[in-house]
């Protein structure tokens, strides 16, 4: 390295061009290229091409991008899989995270494309990203079949990644029932009966999404401990449990909705029972925790919520009666608080 290029300012020089490195990883899972790559040996450009119904000279050029990216492997056979790309980009694997990135191709990117409006207003951006009056944020996602079915399969790949983080954060074993508010596919319940064998898990969500969850269900042990109410948690009567789970659930939200929903919660919750949250918890001076400090962005543009910190986590559950708040930094997507009601 010369001495001239070593004082380029590398950091920056990346952030510029991160959205290139985002988009050619999205395009290349849209077109669904770790799939045809997968349990094949190296294949050349010119057959990608032609499986995928794309041009050579495109298709070589974003599998070039791809590889010096570090998701595939090029060799002068042609290109294959990673071990990474086989696990995460193709969009059956178990822990497939094709779900997100098609949810962030879709629906992030064009939000994100008014995140300017969005810091000017203080506002969501759905109504400039989609072209029609935002109503409720859920409400927008479940308007057709197909978002709906994006939105779940988003929400349930990194769910189902960072299941056992969460459910193994803290020792629940002292709980025999739980209730996962806002629990969408079930992945984090399921992952939940398997770690506690005695207890039993109810998924509480939205009736359009109740109504689609059996596409997202496992096979196995425990399943059976999983069962499935659909409801609004800011009208209906709550499933009773000794332990409520909000996972990514207050993110989505400003406090005077989250005070209307743990009232609700403090009102069926006795003595001795807890809610566990599932969120990424900014630090105190929001200062050091880039990812979560840009998921709170990502809040920005799509809900009227925001990504808080551990204190502000703990005063919001103090106030309904909630004590003894002990918070586990994952250092991951997700990280985990608990308290119990006194
Ligand atoms: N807990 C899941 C996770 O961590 O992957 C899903 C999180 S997703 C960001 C928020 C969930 O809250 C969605 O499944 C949504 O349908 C649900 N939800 C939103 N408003 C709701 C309401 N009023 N009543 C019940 N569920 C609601």
């Amino acid at each position: 390295v010369s001495e001239s290029a070593a004082k380029l300012p590398s950091k920056i020089l990346e952030l510029m061009d991160g959205f290139r490195a985002s988009k050619a990883l999205f395009v290349a899972s849209k077109l669904k290229i770790f799939d045809h790559l997968k349990d094949k040996g190296p294949l050349k450009a010119v057959d990608i091409a032609d499986e995928v119904g794309t041009s050579v000279c495109g298709t070589e050029r974003l599998l070039d991008a791809c590889a010096a990216l570090g998701l595939l492997e090029k060799t002068t056979q042609g290109y294959s899989n990673t071990d990474s790309a086989n696990t995460y980009l193709t969009s059956d694997g178990e822990y497939s995270l094709h779900g997100y990135i098609i949810h962030s191709n879709d629906h992030l990117w064009p939000l994100f494309t008014n995140l300017e409006s969005a810091v000017k207003e203080g506002s969501r951006q759905n109504h400039r990203a989609f072209g029609k009056k935002a109503e409720d944020l859920f409400k927008d996602y479940y308007h057709s079949q197909e978002v709906k079915q994006r939105f779940m399969a988003a929400m349930h790949s990194i769910a189902h990644l960072t299941a056992r983080d969460v459910a193994t954060a803290f020792d629940l074993s002292q709980f025999r029932s739980a209730c996962d508010l806002g629990g969408c596919t079930g992945a984090l319940a399921h992952e939940l009966v398997q770690i506690y064998p005695n207890l039993k898990v109810t998924v509480f969500d939205l009736p359009e999404v109740i109504a689609n969850t059996s596409y997202f269900q496992p096979s196995g042990q425990h399943t059976a401990q999983v069962t499935f109410v659909s409801g609004d948690f800011f009208k209906d009567n709550l499933p009773e449990a000794d332990l409520y789970i909000l996972s990514r659930v207050l993110h989505d939200w400003p406090d005077e909705k989250i005070h209307v929903l743990l009232s609700k919660v403090s009102a069926v919750c006795k003595p001795g029972c807890g809610i566990l949250l599932a969120e990424m918890v900014l630090d105190d001076e929001k200062k050091n925790r880039s990812t979560a400090l840009l998921q709170s962005l990502n809040m920005l543009v799509q809900t009227e919520g925001k990504e808080r910190s551990g204190s502000e986590y703990q005063a919001l559950l103090e106030q309904h009666g909630f004590t003894n708040v002990k918070i586990r930094l994952r250092g991951n997507l997700l990280d985990v608080v608990l308290c119990v009601k006194t």
